[in-house]
């Protein structure tokens, strides 16, 4: 029998290639805990989409009730961080420290997350504190980076070839104010483009 791992996911787009990996080895149970979210229209987006693809796959998923005014506590005077800075880490954190927390509760020995597939994300800080939250908890943490040997690449073509709705900004009201002042730079480029 193969032991059971703990994997925290963040949508569906990031999952399929870390569990095909990881189904090799492990018995892998999902766990669904993003209070990072906004809206919750966009929470509910992507929960369905991974909950779905996990009744597809036979794959067992807990969700965690969406808390995101303890994601906005935790956060408060960061909000002008960049992306991969102190609101990140943070982020990781909170997420993965419940994550740690879930898998000594339901006595799983070991404990990961698909979130370093990201090419837009730090694996040294997500297994940083991955490791930490383990170590608290009593639990061992996945060490990796799933964007090495083309994971990043496989990711999206799984996602591209399951048809999963897919996202374009992390999933914080930060992010997504970052992906539309991106786009409103952009479309006002595009008009100056045209008029001269
Ligand atoms: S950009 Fe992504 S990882 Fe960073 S704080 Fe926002 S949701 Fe979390």
């Amino acid at each position: 029998m193969k032991p059971r791992l703990l994997l925290h996911v963040c949508c569906a787009p990031c999952s399929p290639h870390v569990v095909e990996k990881l189904r090799e080895e492990y018995d892998v149970i999902l766990y669904f805990n993003n209070p990072n979210i906004h809206p919750k229209t966009e929470y509910e987006n992507r929960l369905n989409e991974v909950v779905s693809w996990a009744g597809k796959e036979g794959l067992t998923i807990i969700v965690e009730n969406y808390a995101p005014e303890k994601w906005f506590a935790a956060t408060t005077g960061m909000e002008n961080e960049p992306e991969r800075g102190k609101r990140c880490e943070t982020c990781f954190d909170l997420r993965l420290t419940t994550a740690a927390g879930k898998a000594k509760e339901l006595g799983i020995g070991a404990y990961g997350s698909v979130l370093s597939v990201s090419p837009r994300k730090d694996a040294a800080i997500i297994n940083r504190v991955g490791e930490r939250a383990g170590y608290t908890a009593g639990v061992k943490f996945l060490t990796t980076d799933w964007k090495k040997k083309d994971g990043s690449k496989a990711t999206v073509r799984m996602g591209r070839e399951l048809g999963f709705y897919r996202q374009d900004y992390c999933g914080c009201v930060f992010s997504l104010k970052e992906r539309q002042e991106k786009a409103q730079k952009k479309e006002a480029k595009t008009i100056q483009a045209e008029l001269s």
